[in-house]
């Protein structure tokens, strides 16, 4: 099975895996970088799996679904293009011989689902849309706080080996704010300065980790004492639980340059 990001727009990866006839894409927003890498490679693209309603994760299913004739998968409580096959948590599907269990993280958007398959070439997969970013998360669209919190804490939970296919190269910028967040963090700089390297030749940085993110990402150490600290620090005042503290690096880092 090989797993490939077909880059799209100015910073969306479509994830996609195939096993040499049959194809699988994750949320994409567009067609054509999708069909021309699938007439490339000689695929047939099998299934799509949908992870949130927003239009660069959907804007090319209906163009794919009609050349194609793939089966759609998309999250139950989300505006999605129909026909689809709607799931939730609790929910598994399976997709190229691999089973994905759907775990439902909320607040990026209201209905936000993730797919993770236990077992892909000897690792867990994680393709979680735009809920955790290397280093980061997604904005709070539709959701809390606490619900986010919650939906990443769960992620987290994963094996430390998961490796993690987000939406977006918001790698560096992402970085740069964790570092604000903890200058300390010796595992944060030699990641930022591996990823340095990988951008400035083109490469992705994703996949990512779980066991990775655990120790460089600040939205997933909101219980570490250094990034507690500087929560205060930027918000004087306010409570040091995790979700207070969750809920300040989330607010700050909307404004950070
Ligand atoms: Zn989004
Ligand atoms: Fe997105």
């Amino acid at each position: 099975m090989h797993l490939i990001p077909i880059p799209a727009f100015s910073d969306n990866y479509i994830w996609a895996l195939h096993d040499g006839s049959r194809a699988l894409v994750v949320d994409p927003g567009e067609s054509e970088g999708v069909s021309r890498w699938l007439a490339q490679q000689g695929l047939q693209l099998d299934t799509i799996l949908i992870t949130h309603h927003h239009a660069d994760h959907t804007g090319g299913v209906a163009a794919l679904r009609e050349a194609t004739g793939a089966h759609v998968i998309g999250p139950t409580h989300e505006p999605m293009p129909e026909p689809l096959q709607r799931v939730g948590a609790g929910d598994a599907v399976e997709v190229l011989g691999l089973r994905f269990e759907v775990i439902e993280v909320p607040g990026h958007t209201a209905g936000h689902i993730a797919y993770h398959t236990p077992e892909m070439d000897g690792h867990p997969l994680l393709f979680c849309g735009d809920t955790l970013f290397s280093g980061g998360c997604g904005r709070l669209f539709e959701g809390t706080p606490a619900q986010m919190l919650d939906s990443l804490t769960r992620l987290a939970a994963l094996p430390d080996d998961t490796r993690v296919c987000c939406t977006h190269e918001y790698t560096l910028s992402n970085l740069r704010f964790a570092q604000a967040v903890e200058p300390g963090n010796t595992a944060l700089a030699d990641y930022a300065a591996r990823c340095q390297t990988l951008r400035a030749q083109n490469f992705p940085t994703l996949p990512s980790s779980i066991g990775l993110e655990k120790q460089i990402n600040p939205f997933l150490r909101t219980r570490e004492a250094a990034v507690a600290q500087s929560a205060l620090a930027h918000e004087p005042g306010s409570a040091n639980d995790a979700v207070a503290v969750f809920a300040t690096l989330r607010e700050w880092k909307n404004v950070f340059r």
